[in-house]
């Protein structure tokens, strides 16, 4: 039996079985806590993600750019 590290709550064993895709160890996180990492971590990951997803022109973006 083992539990999440991060809110202790009880994991089942697909839950314990699974592999962090970050670190390549076991997550030792429940399904919540998880979903909750991924989340943070592909915000960090992608910072590029987060201003493409503001731009909502990008060619409109890039002639600003080259005024500049
Ligand atoms: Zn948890």
């Amino acid at each position: 039996m083992s539990r999440c590290k991060a809110c202790d709550v009880i994991m089942n064993e697909f839950e314990m079985r699974r592999i962090d895709r970050a670190t390549g160890d076991y997550s030792e996180l429940c399904s919540d806590c998880l979903s909750a990492s991924n989340e943070a971590t592909r915000e960090i990951d992608s910072p590029m993600q987060i201003i493409l997803d503001d731009i909502v022109n990008p060619f409109e973006f890039l002639a600003d750019m080259e005024e500049q």
